[in-house]
């Protein structure tokens, strides 16, 4: 039997997964997560400003998976062979020796596993760039965890100010979501991005620079370009240009690549890591990488990373790992965007959606809608929505 083992239980990798599992076809599918659950990350930003339970963005992976009879395995990819078509992963187990004591032991163990098809699915996490001080002293935004641990600082502590590192759409969307708790929490806490570029929102039109601009100045954020935080002693922050802040909390979302195996394994890459592949999402014709671990041509360009694209990549990869068992020749990916909006948490969002700008509050509705249609589980979507519908 051909054992398929996926990389990372996120979007493209859960996509792939249960896709395979349709087409019910006689092959042992194994799924690997370091977590053991799955986090819907487009609504991280909404629980810091909107009161979303970051409990309904979080689920199991393991039921998902065993419900359609496939395995899962709880452990971090360390590196991967593609020539003896292995890989080799850190699990922790319980000792069952002590597991009957209160305190069981867990035993960190590595192991390696063969396949028969390999499928790289194991997404970004954040980039420091080597700053361990900002890596150790920063908040970052990547899991419902991360979420949770915001938002029990912001309840423990009074900071005179929120710093974001990044200027891109989450550091925009975590700015005015915080804008929104400090408002509800009756603070007058200052907002500042800071972003190295000389503009916010990267490569977007510069329609939509202006008009988040704009919005950022009514919500009395701050943003700094062409800057950078440089070190955090504490509760103080060092910007450059000899700024000092005292009392402040930092969110970094300042950028991402990929895993470690990836950024070691010998094959051609970004600058973030992501991996260069052919027209069928393939490095070879045993292994796929879908979602963000891949670097997808689309037009004069690459795409973006956006679960829309990771959903269709690991669905068309299901298809075509059960087309090779079959001696079929693959289908090469085609690339539709149905488009992107930057949700601002007073519902001046802006964005464009099947090539149409659009401003406001509908965006804002459409981003809901989309994630209310994406959110696993039915009590997530109710939880979800009660939380949306009830927040003052
Ligand atoms: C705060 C935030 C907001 C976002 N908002 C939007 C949005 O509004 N719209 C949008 O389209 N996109 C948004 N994105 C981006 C979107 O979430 C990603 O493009 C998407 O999740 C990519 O899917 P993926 O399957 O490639 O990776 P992921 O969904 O990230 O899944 C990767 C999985 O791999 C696992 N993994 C990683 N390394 C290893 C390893 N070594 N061993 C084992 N497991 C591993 C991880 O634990 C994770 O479960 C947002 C991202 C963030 C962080």
């Amino acid at each position: 039997m051909f054992r398929i083992i996926i990389i990372g239980a996120g979007f493209g990798g859960l996509s792939c997964a249960l896709s395979l599992s349709r087409f019910n076809h006689d092959v042992e599918i194994v799924v690997l997560d370091r977590k053991e659950t799955f986090d819907f990350l487009p609504l991280l930003p909404d629980t810091l400003g909107r009161g979303i339970s970051p409990h309904f963005l979080s689920c199991r992976i393991e039921p998902i998976l065993k419900k359609e009879g496939l395995q899962f395995i709880k452990g971090e990819v360390s590196s991967i062979d593609l020539f003896r078509k292995e890989i080799c992963y850190n699990s922790e187990k319980i000792d069952t020796s002590t597991a009957l004591s209160i305190n069981p032991e867990r035993v960190k163990r590595v192991e390696r596993v063969n396949f028969d098809f390999l499928v790289i699915a194991s997404g970004s996490e954040t980039n420091f760039y080597a700053n361990e001080n900002i890596k150790k002293s920063a908040y970052t935004l990547d899991s419902a965890d991360d979420a949770v641990k915001i938002l029990s600082t912001l309840k423990a502590n009074s900071f005179d100010r929120f710093i974001i590192g990044g200027g891109g759409y989450t550091g925009i969307e975590v700015a005015t979501n915080l804008r929104l708790w400090s408002l509800a929490n009756k603070k007058e806490t200052e907002i500042i991005i800071v972003e190295k570029a000389d503009s916010i929102l990267g490569p977007l039109p510069q329609w939509m620079k202006e008009y988040t601009r704009k919005n950022l100045a009514r919500l009395h954020i701050e943003v700094f370009t062409q800057s950078s935080i440089e070190r955090i002693d504490g509760s103080t922050v060092y910007v450059s240009n000899q700024k000092i802040f005292d009392n402040a909390l930092v969110i970094w979302v300042a950028g991402v690549k990929t895993a470690k195996f990836i950024q070691e394994l010998t094959a051609e890459k970004n600058t973030q890591g992501r991996l260069k592949v052919d027209s069928f999402l393939r490095l070879n014709e045993n292994c796929f990488i879908v979602g963000d671990a891949a670097y997808v041509k689309y037009k004069e360009n690459y795409l973006r990373m956006a679960i829309q694209f990771a959903m269709a990549q690991g669905d068309l990869t299901a298809k075509n790992i059960i087309r090779a068992i079959k001696g079929k020749k693959p289908v090469s990916y085609k690339s539709i965007d149905l488009g992107y909006i930057i949700p601002m948490a007073n519902n001046y969002s802006c964005g464009n959606v099947f090539g149409v700008n659009l401003k406001g509050k509908p965006p804002t509705l459409l981003h809901f809608i989309m994630c209310i249609y994406r959110l696993y589980g039915i009590r997530n979507k109710i939880g979800f929505i009660r939380n949306l519908v009830l927040h003052r």
